[in-house]
């Protein structure tokens, strides 16, 4: 049902091309049939009107000659005769309702009882339907020399042209409808053949990356020539879109080199100033850690944004060797004791797990994710690192005991600057972090997933294949 509806969706352009184009044609070839039939009739029926409005006009005058010969009525009859047949009756009718002269016909009492109670019938020809069958009818005033003979009725039957005119008008009715069908069927596949290469702009465009943007290209063979010049039209907007990004890109990782330098000798040289600083106030004191740790949560940043620059720009490279993660995890775990003093627990397999992976690289992420566990969850409650190795792979797993991430937004903390509500983060950040974790880990062939549960805690797991 769905499928079908997608067919018949009226806001496309081909339903709309094709129903316009089709109810133009059925208008236009409809009203030529139309128009057809009733001229086809009006000039059958033109032919008769004639006939029996020169039977009416001579009426009089033959019956005039007669009556030389005979009596009026008797001259009545033999014109009434003599002017009858060819499906042609004629009658007189008085005043009084009395029929004083009728066609040889009408002693038939089936087609007398039709036609001779007949009164109200108008002096100009029109068709009737009696019975069954179609009548010409007219009635004009008869009067011979000042005698009132009533009223001359003359009557055509003209059922079997009728008929024929009916089923030709059927013929017709059938003709313009197959017409109808086929010409929709053949406008049907040609507008869907026209619109076929917009399709395939939409097709290409959507494939589209901004990472793939300088070889995106729009290419149609074959297409009409306003739909090439759209195509054309897009590739010149691609180049130029590719460009700009190009740009920020170049920009971004300047900007990053270029602040990071100073900024981490500023924060060298606060820590530094609070180390030794002993005659320091206490407001001094408070004034340097807060640069200092801002400086530092900068650096941090351009050292993000530059990782970023590189992947964008195809310049992440790892220099991969063999490696133990359980002694490469220990070691790590040391490290973070450096910069925090939360207690990390871990679990590790005897076994020795050895991947493939570069040093630098693999410390950058795991010392992110810990760090991300002891910014948002509470002291005192350990960090613990878990190390098994499942099936082929290594699976290293850093779990707090944090507030948990709510699981519809579980998802997206891997895209670029997501954050969590900023009510329920108050630990500070960019959102890059995990988005630069999940590149380096998947650019070593891993993976990275997270499990949480609120009020209850985080665990990331990252796995890689064993050498
Ligand atoms: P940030 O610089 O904000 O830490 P990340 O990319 O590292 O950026 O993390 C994205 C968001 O994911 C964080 O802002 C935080 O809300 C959430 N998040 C990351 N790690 C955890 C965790 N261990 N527990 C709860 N929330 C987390």
């Amino acid at each position: 049902m769905k499928f079908i509806w997608h067919k018949f969706d009226p806001s496309s352009l081909k339903v709309r091309l094709t129903l316009g184009i089709a109810i133009a044609s059925v208008c236009s070839l409809g009203g030529l049939a139309m128009w057809t039939g009733m001229r086809m009739q009006q000039i059958l029926i033109a032919t008769h009107k004639e006939n029996i409005k020169y039977i009416a006009d001579r009426f009089a005058d033959d019956v005039r000659i007669y009556s030389d010969m005979v009596s009026l009525e008797e001259g009545t009859q033999r014109t009434v005769d003599n002017l009858s047949g060819n499906n042609k009756v004629l009658w007189v009718k008085t005043d009084s309702g009395e029929v004083t002269a009728k066609s040889l016909v009408l002693q038939d009492k089936a087609i007398a009882d039709i036609l001779l109670p007949l009164n109200n019938v108008p002096p100009i020809p029109h068709v009737q339907d009696l019975q069954g069958r179609y009548w010409l009818l007219c009635a004009s005033p008869l009067e011979i020399d000042n005698n009132n003979l009533g009223k001359l009725y003359i009557g055509q039957d003209i059922t079997d042209d009728q008929v024929m005119l009916l089923s030709l008008m059927r013929s017709l009715s059938i003709a313009t409808l197959i017409a109808i069908s086929m010409m929709t069927g053949v406008i049907a596949v040609y507008v869907d053949r026209s619109i076929r290469p917009l399709k395939r702009i939409s097709q290409i465009t959507s494939n589209i990356s901004a990472e793939k943007l300088s070889e995106a290209q729009v290419h149609l063979d074959n297409a009409p020539r306003e739909v090439k010049e759209l195509a054309e039209t897009f590739d010149e907007m691609l180049t130029r879109l590719s460009e700009s990004w190009e740009h920020q890109r170049q920009l971004l990782s300047n900007v990053s080199h270029e602040l990071r330098t100073p900024l981490t000798i500023i924060s060298g040289y606060l820590q530094s100033t609070l180390r030794r600083g002993n005659n320091l106030t206490e407001i001094q004191r408070e004034a340097l850690t807060t640069a200092s740790s801002e400086a530092d949560r900068t650096v941090q940043l351009l050292r993000d944004l530059l990782d970023l620059a590189r992947v964008d720009s195809g310049g992440m490279h790892f220099q991969l060797e063999p490696i133990m993660v359980n002694d490469m995890v220990k070691e790590i775990i040391e490290m973070a004791g450096q910069y925090s003093d939360r207690i990390i627990n871990l679990e590790s397999s005897a076994n020795p797990l050895i991947i493939e992976a570069d040093v630098n690289r693999f410390k950058q992420i795991m010392l992110n994710l810990i760090d991300n566990a002891v910014k948002y969850s509470p002291a005192p409650n350990p960090i613990t690192l878990k190390i098994e190795q499942y099936q082929n792979r290594a699976q290293i797993q850093v779990c707090d005991k944090g507030a948990g991430i709510p699981l519809t937004q579980q998802g997206r903390i891997f895209e670029r600057f997501y954050r969590l509500d900023e009510a329920r983060n108050r630990a500070g950040g960019t959102g890059l972090g995990l988005s630069i974790v999940k590149t380096l880990v998947e650019g070593m062939s891993g993976n990275i997933s997270v499990r949480s549960q609120l009020g209850e805690g985080t665990t990331f797991t990252v796995c890689f294949p064993l050498a």
